[in-house]
């Protein structure tokens, strides 16, 4: 007798920023639920944006007012239910003589923001003249400088950070997640989703049956869609965004800035993040490979000389740049039109001409992930029939936000790690930082440092494959312990984590160095060479 395949309420594809969202929102309403991502979690474009949680100013252009409404709202939420992740960001806007923004639009655009976001915890816009702003930030450039608008918004500086925390809120609740299973085919029964066949990191095929799908694949929508029985007409359009990485340069600014490129006019941030400087992004309609995307020359050169044209004393070449990433918008397809002006707010289709039960998620940002969330699980239970309790997310705090304050005192009583090292682990692993740390005083191998200054202990290489389904150390480096976005790529500690991560898997010693290969590859790709 052939065993029957699990069953699932909905089957979830993308492991990104909006299918974690889903998962929890989902799993926590009481619905039983699989989350598949062909690589690890928060590989794709959640993985490379601006990392800004943002009413998302710019969309004000585009009278986009219900997205820079709801962006807001979420905003605040964030703040609350991921308040070790998210926190608030200073940005300024400086005004120059001849720019397409000038000071009238700018004031206009600060008090609409302000309004918008009327309830909100962070402080209104000011307006700083000339002197104001040169006092505060001297390496801004003088030329033709009127004056800057300053606002407040608020950074995730590891959104993979924010995305497995979602995805172990949903496993919390029951969900199942896969990462490394790559969706090859999704089957019907009478035109409604009935099976979903993955093939696993070793290449093994698998199914399971799924009376709903959401098919959250960022960029990959249309591509999965394809797995379909019938092929629909093109959903994606996506714009590629690349960011360089710096470390901090003469002149560079305290807070955050948002700039008019000379160029073309496109705004674009530098954005202190992490110990460096972030600095993107571009705006480029985008066809190629969706899984080999890489910054363009040309791209990083526009960042670079746009950066030392606003910081003239920061004279950065391409040798200051210590990585850069690159990735695709998921925005919904046209054919015409300048790539700005496309809408950024999400389109939640439900795919009833390709097989009922089926929904495609279109665009959606880092800051609305929640709503969308909620918004597609109220959709679900309309194709379910089935009625939900109500959504939950809203105010249930992400698991690292809980016990944050006790897990401060316990590492500071434990003289573990130096206290920078224990600002690191509240900001990686928020309240969960306890458990890090009772790791490392049950073992001692564990309860050492890996590096000089004492940032990086042992204990966590084992916690995060535990606790946080890293498989590759690629996972561990660059999205679970984040040092893999230090100026170094914290190359000098992947011996150490290849040699716990291989007695904690019982890897082979070929196994561990082409682990380690492997790793190096990645961190090499992010690298930009002249
Ligand atoms: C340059 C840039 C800057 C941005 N800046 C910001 C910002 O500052 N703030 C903000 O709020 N938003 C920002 N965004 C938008 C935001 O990052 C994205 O819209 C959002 O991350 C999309 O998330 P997602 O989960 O839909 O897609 P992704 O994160 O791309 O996730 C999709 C996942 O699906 C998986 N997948 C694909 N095919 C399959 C398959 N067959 N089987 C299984 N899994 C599959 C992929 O591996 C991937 O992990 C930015 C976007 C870009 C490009």
């Amino acid at each position: 007798m052939t065993k029957e395949p699990l069953r699932y309420d909905v089957a979830i594809i993308g492991a990104g920023v909006n299918g974690a969202g889903i998962a929890r929102d989902a799993a926590l309403r009481g619905l039983s639920v699989i989350v598949f991502d062909k690589n690890d979690m928060c590989s794709g474009t959640s993985a490379i944006s601006s990392r800004l949680i943002h009413g998302g100013l710019r969309y004000l252009e585009y009278a986009e007012i219900p997205l820079v409404y709801e962006s807001l709202h979420e905003r605040r939420c964030l703040r609350r239910i991921a308040k070790h992740l998210v926190k608030p960001l200073r940005i300024n806007i400086p005004i120059f003589s001849g720019a397409r923004r000038g000071p009238l639009l700018i004031r206009l655009g600060m008090i609409a923001y302000d309004i918008l976001s009327f309830n909100k915890l962070l402080p209104r816009h000011d307006m700083l003249n000339r002197e104001e702003i040169r006092s505060q930030e001297p390496g801004l450039r003088d030329v033709g400088l009127l004056g800057a608008a300053r606002y407040f918004d608020a950074q995730v500086t590891f959104a993979e950070r924010l995305v497995l925390e979602n995805l172990l809120a949903a496993r919390s609740a029951g969900a199942e997640i896969k990462t490394y299973s790559e969706v090859r085919e999704i089957r019907t029964c009478d035109s409604v989703v009935d099976t979903i066949r993955f093939s696993d990191r070793d290449g093994q095929e698998h199914e399971v049956g799924a009376s709903s799908i959401v098919n959250a694949s960022g960029p990959w929508v249309d591509e999965v869609l394809k797995r379909a029985p019938r092929t629909p007409r093109r959903f994606v359009g996506g714009t590629k965004g690349s960011h360089i990485i710096v470390s901090p340069f003469a002149g560079a600014p305290k807070d955050a800035f948002y700039v008019e490129a000379a160029e073309d006019g496109r705004p674009f941030f530098i954005i202190p993040w992490n110990d460096q400087y972030l600095i993107g992004t571009t705006d480029i309609r985008y066809d190629e490979s969706l899984d080999t995307i890489r910054a363009s020359r040309a791209e990083v050169d526009y960042l670079v000389a746009e950066t030392n044209r606003v910081f003239p004393n920061a004279d950065l070449g391409i040798g200051d740049i210590n990585f850069a990433y690159a990735g695709v918008r998921p925005l919904p397809y046209r054919e015409k039109g300048p790539e700005s002006a496309i809408t950024r707010r999400h389109i939640i289709k439900v795919n009833r001409k390709i097989a009922k039960g089926l929904i495609s998620i279109i665009g959606g940002k880092l800051t609305t992930y929640r709503n969308l969330g909620e918004q597609t699980v109220n959709r679900l239970a309309k194709l379910l029939h089935r009625k939900l309790p109500e959504c939950r997310t809203r105010d249930t705090l992400l698991p690292g936000a809980w016990g944050i304050d006790r897990a401060r005192d316990l590492l500071v009583a434990s003289g573990l790690v130096p206290e920078q090292a224990t600002a690191r682990l509240l900001s990686i692993y928020g309240g969960r930082a306890s458990a890090v740390l009772e790791l490392a005083k049950a073992d001692p191998a564990l309860g050492v440092t890996m590096d000089p200054e004492g940032r990086y202990l042992a204990a966590e290489v084992v916690f995060v494959i535990r606790e946080e389904f890293a498989v590759t150390l690629a996972d561990i480096v660059f999205r679970r312990m984040m040092v893999g976005y230090d100026a170094d790529q914290g190359r000098s500690i992947y011996d150490a984590i290849a040699s716990l991560a291989s007695s904690e898997f019982g890897w082979s010693s070929e196994a561990a160095s082409d682990e380690l290969r492997a790793l190096i590859d990645f961190a090499d790709s992010l690298r930009v060479t002249a």
